[in-house]
């Protein structure tokens, strides 16, 4: 019998790892760039953690896979998400009493939900994102959106747009919720089900549904903007024209109004306009919530933003636009035992290599000669070791360059100095010949 993957999940396999591990590392130097910390909270939470009373959200009423230990009353889901569970762990943990908020955090990890899956849509899916947990200022909302823009910049993402929209404070949001329950009423028999469900607990969400949005009705939807009270027009205002000054790109998208119920004032999408995106063109998305700590039981009025990437998705983003990523390194050193009274005296060499910062490798099943080289090829190495009993009985060791084919026999003991300067003089070579190209 054959084993297989469940339907919409992906391994990550060993020869792209390299491209994750290095986005990664640019997503980790941006977040210490800028203050922000990392965060890792369970894979699993209660599910009230996830499971908001009056949330109308799809994510939280259809994807969640919620499950129960066989011996254990207890329910628990799956993360659909990472902000409940990181806004969880800053109540639980008191991080709200910092002297010096707002508390900046970053986390990555693998997330579930119930989808159908299509390209760009798993079920098992990574993102990475960040929380800025505690103070309520338009500085706040600009410095997450330009971290996120300029990490997407900084991996080489070109055909970007910002979109951005406020949803106001809870007073506005509850202006504009009566105006869309009178506007919609009529349409109401016309309308899915889910959002006959929408329209009592959420009629914001209707905005977002997938099956209605090309209803006729759809037109000529109040808009957020006409139902917004002072203050929130102020922070609004505030927020774009601190993009402005920056000179981040971004278009005002009304019909915004993301996929959570717990947004309030700023909203944003970064989305790729590759066409090869397909329907899945949004690569990051987040926004305020200023109900969300209180929710927790943090102090009232505690406001936090915050943001997350589909990493699977700035993937297809990054080969869509035919971004290099990056491939598993070559190794600098292959060893090879051309008999086997010398293994030994080979296999400490291979050790020492490492010991020294060397990326080094040796065949460990006998191979011939020959085979050794085609391994030290297929490992793209930069030297061979040559290593037979000539060379253990000498104390020597034979170092053949493997590009340019130069061979030479030099001591034992002067075998990480030889490689050290080689390398680092080759390097050089390389580095300079870059320069010429890029001139
Ligand atoms: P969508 O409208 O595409 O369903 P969403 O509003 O559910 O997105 P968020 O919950 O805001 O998305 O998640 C942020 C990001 O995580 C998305 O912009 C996307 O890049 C990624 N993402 C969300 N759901 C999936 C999924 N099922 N598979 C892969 N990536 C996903
Ligand atoms: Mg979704």
């Amino acid at each position: 019998m054959a084993y297989q993957i469940p339907r919409g999940c992906q391994d990550l396999l060993p020869e792209d790892s390299y491209a994750w591990q290095s986005i990664e590392r640019t997503l980790r130097e941006f977040c210490y760039l800028y203050n922000y910390d990392e965060i890792r909270t369970p894979i699993f939470e209660h599910t009230k953690v996830f499971k908001r009373e009056n949330d109308s959200s799809d994510m939280v009423n259809k994807e969640m896979y919620t499950f129960q230990p066989e011996n254990s009353k207890t329910s628990l889901t799956i993360r659909p998400e990472g902000t409940a569970g990181v806004v969880r762990s800053f109540v639980e943990n008191k991080m709200y009493s910092s002297p010096d908020l707002p508390v900046k955090l970053f986390y990555m990890g693998t997330m579930a939900r119930h989808e159908r899956p299509q390209k760009g849509r798993l079920r098992l899916f990574n993102q990475f994102g960040v929380e800025c947990l505690g103070n309520k200022s338009p500085y706040t909302d600009v410095e997450t959106i330009v971290l996120a823009y300029s990490i997407l910049k900084a991996l080489g993402l070109k055909d970007l747009k910002v979109c951005i929209n406020t949803l106001g404070d809870e007073e506005s949001r509850k202006n504009y919720r009566e105006t869309l329950k009178r506007y919609f009423a009529p349409y109401l028999d016309e309308l899915c089900a889910d959002c006959k469900r929408r329209y009592e607990q959420n009629p914001l969400r209707i905005l977002d549904c997938k099956v209605d949005h090309e209803h006729p009705c759809m037109q000529n939807v109040p808009k957020i903007s006409d139902y917004l009270n002072d203050s929130s027009q102020e922070y609004f205002k505030t927020v774009l024209s601190l993009l402005d000054e920056l000179e981040i790109p971004y278009e005002v998208d009304p019909g915004l109004v993301r996929g959570l119920d717990y947004y309030t004032h700023t909203v944003f999408e970064i989305v790729s306009l590759n066409t090869e995106m397909g329907a899945q063109s949004t690569v990051l998305a987040g926004g305020r919530y200023d109900n969300l700590i209180p929710y927790y039981g943090g102090p009232a009025d505690m406001s936090g933003i915050g943001w997350a990437l589909g990493m699977e998705r700035l993937l297809i983003a990054l080969e869509a636009e035919g971004i290099e990523l990056e491939k598993k390194p070559d190794l600098d050193v292959f060893v090879m035992c051309l008999d086997e009274s010398a293994r030994s005296y080979a296999f400490q060499t291979l050790i020492e290599l490492r010991a020294y910062g060397y990326r080094a490798d040796m065949d460990m099943n006998g191979k011939g000669f020959k085979g050794q080289f085609k391994a030290a090829d297929r490992a793209h190495a930069h030297y061979a070791l040559l290593i037979g009993e000539n060379e253990r009985s000498q104390n020597m060791i034979t170092v053949k360059n493997l590009h340019t084919k130069e061979q030479t026999s030099i001591l034992r003991n002067d075998l990480i100095i030889y490689l050290d300067d080689h390398m680092e003089s080759e390097h050089h070579h390389q580095e300079d010949s870059y320069e010429k190209n890029t001139l």
